[in-house]
């Protein structure tokens, strides 16, 4: 298949807002594309070489682009970075030099999407001395053979930043359209919008998917299945205001400790495992020494559990914050030094498989038991999760003060006779219980220099939230708040955040910086106001940073519908 026609899709879908007809223009292009050829387009839509969860990422570094664009078009490095502080876009850069060189040199293979989508998977598996020299030369193949919108949107994909506003859904919604739908319009495709998304729930790989719905229709999709040794998504938690209600919710609740910590899903097969996160990263090789605790601790031959990794200080003994377990997950080489310093408890709450058996449609008091029958738990190492049964609001509260002492976040109050529900924060599925309650989960998109004492850091942030309908972030307020000068334990600094959100400039002007959207905050407030100022025509009063939370996805980050609901209780209460 030739790149030109992805390619002309993406210039489509750059250019037109209407979901609508995004979704249309995907779904007749992956109509057209053979079976075979499926997974790779599905992926290259959504500017992605491997699914979410795989561990091998692209990496190429600004600096190295700025040489491979230098090379391929014979403009100076110093041109091309100064193109690029102008547009924040190195695929607009390149689309421009392209053209003009092409005016001088007109030799040009055709390329079709398999080279490239080769080539861009090959960067991925260098490693090692003369690394740069290797990945420079695949993306140089590419560029020299490219005309120029193609040389844009491969070197979008590259940077992993395709800019054409697709949210995750539009790609679902396009294969039910492509594969499923017989002509039907998408408004009368519910049913299958929602095995659909099922299907990814359990594989969350959209070529996958693609091929299964072109090959095998519904009846396929509603067969797939939960795969030890391969990510799904989990079960989420949604906010509660407050204990009393979450207990009323519950015929029989049952509360376990909110660890503050990251979700760990362990899978097992006989002694091979897989260790994920929530946001389905791979990180078995990062956590040795769980290995260990699986195999001495888990009694069973293959099976999948899950529970809340925490970083333990090994002098004081207490828990440490998220902060600090968030480098070993991060962390790629140094591993057991890594293991020495930051040791981790594991606190198992729940358990989606056993010996060939997805447990899906068990109420959670059975598989529980089931939890407790296969795990011998390791003191202080792996542990069953704290938990209560009980529906008097005293016992309930003294659990809650216990778990703050414990330096845990909260509750979590569980209904014991409920299903598991993958990939949803689902009525009458788990309610967290935190003291601040209602924060928000929001992305930095913009900052300022810090004057002052703040000089040399970024001083104030801009926040965003999540517009589902065309995957961009809308702003809803300013934050200096919460964020400390001096080096704390624990407190976010403006030192980190502005290590973190550096690498994410894409353009300045004078103090004020627009930044890519990567770093996800919690926000605590005083109020919602509507503001003309945010172009989410909502502003924070008083917000301040909470936590920085690198264990949430962008998709994860609060939208503006959730906003404007939570503008409209907090009018109600009034
Ligand atoms: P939040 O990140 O605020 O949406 O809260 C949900 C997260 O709390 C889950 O993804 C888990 O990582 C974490 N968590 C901590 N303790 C528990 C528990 N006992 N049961 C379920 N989730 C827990």
């Amino acid at each position: 298949m030739k790149y030109s026609k992805l390619v002309e899709v993406y210039e489509y879908l750059e250019k037109t807002s209407a979901r609508l007809k995004k979704t249309k223009a995907m779904a007749n292009l992956l109509k057209e594309t053979p079976a075979d050829l499926l997974p790779k387009v599905a992926l290259l839509l959504q500017g992605r070489i491997f699914p979410s969860w795989d561990e091998r990422e692209i990496g190429i570094a600004n600096l190295l682009m700025v040489k491979i664009i230098s090379t391929a078009t014979g403009f100076s490095q110093k041109d091309i970075a100064a193109r690029f502080s102008k547009t924040g876009d190195f695929g607009l850069v390149i689309e421009e030099l392209v053209s003009r060189k092409r005016q001088r040199t007109l030799f040009q293979k055709e390329l079709t999407v398999e080279k490239v989508f080769e080539n861009l998977q090959k960067l991925a598996s260098i490693t090692g001395s003369g690394s740069q020299e290797r990945k420079f030369h695949l993306v140089s193949e590419l560029i020299s053979s490219a005309k120029p919108k193609e040389a844009k949107y491969i070197v979008r994909t590259t940077l992993g930043d395709l800019r054409i506003g697709v949210a995750a859904g539009v790609i679902r919604d396009a294969i039910a359209m492509a594969f499923l739908g017989r002509g039907k319009e998408l408004k009368e495709m519910k049913e299958e919008v929602r095995v659909l998304e099922w299907a990814w729930f359990l594989r969350p790989d959209y070529g996958e998917i693609a091929r299964i719905a072109k090959e095998k229709g519904l009846p396929g999709l509603k067969k797939v299945r939960l795969e030890v040794g391969k990510p799904y998504h989990v079960l989420l938690a949604e906010k509660s205001p407050g204990l009393k209600e979450a207990l009323e919710e519950f015929e029989h609740p049952i509360m376990e400790y909110k660890y503050d910590g990251a979700r760990i899903v362990i899978h097992k097969k006989g002694s091979r495992l897989w260790f994920y996160t929530r946001r389905l990263e791979n990180v078995t090789r990062q956590f040795p020494e769980l290995r260990d605790f699986v195999m001495r601790a888990v009694k069973a031959r293959e099976c999948i559990i899950e529970g809340e990794m925490l970083g333990f200080n090994k002098e004081t003994g207490k828990p440490m914050p998220f902060q600090f377990l968030s480098q070993r997950i991060k962390r790629k080489y140094d591993i057991e030094k890594m293991e020495k310093e930051i040791p981790i408890q594991v606190n198992l709450f729940d358990i989606t498989y056993l010996n060939g058996k997805e447990l899906f449609d068990m109420p959670l008091s059975e598989r529980r038991k089931l939890l407790e029958k296969i795990i011998k738990p390791i003191p202080g190492k792996f542990l069953l999760a704290k938990s209560l049964v009980t529906k008097d609001l005293k016992k309930a509260e003294r659990f809650y003060r216990e778990a703050l002492e414990a330096s845990q976040e909260g509750l979590i109050v569980k209904n014991l006779d409920a299903k598991y529900q993958p990939g949803r924060r689902v009525a009458g599925g788990w309610l967290k219980v935190k003291p601040v309650m209602e924060t928000l989960d929001l992305v930095i998109t913009g900052a300022t220099w810090g004057t002052g004492k703040r000089a040399g850091w970024f001083g104030s942030f801009i926040l965003g939230c999540r517009d589902p309908d065309s995957g961009r972030f809308l702003e809803c307020g300013m934050i200096g708040t919460g964020i400390k000068e001096k080096e704390e334990a624990g407190g976010v600094t403006f030192r980190e955040l502005t290590r973190l959100l550096k690498p994410n400039i894409m353009e300045e002007h004078g103090s004020r910086i627009v930044l890519k959207p990567d770093v996800v905050v919690e926000v605590a407030y005083e109020e919602i106001q509507k503001s003309p100022n945010y172009s989410s025509g909502f502003a924070l009063r008083f917000p301040r940073v909470l936590k920085i939370r690198p264990d949430k996805a962008l998709s994860e980050v609060d939208t503006k519908e959730r906003i404007e609901r939570l503008f409209r209780m907090q009018k109600g209460k009034r």
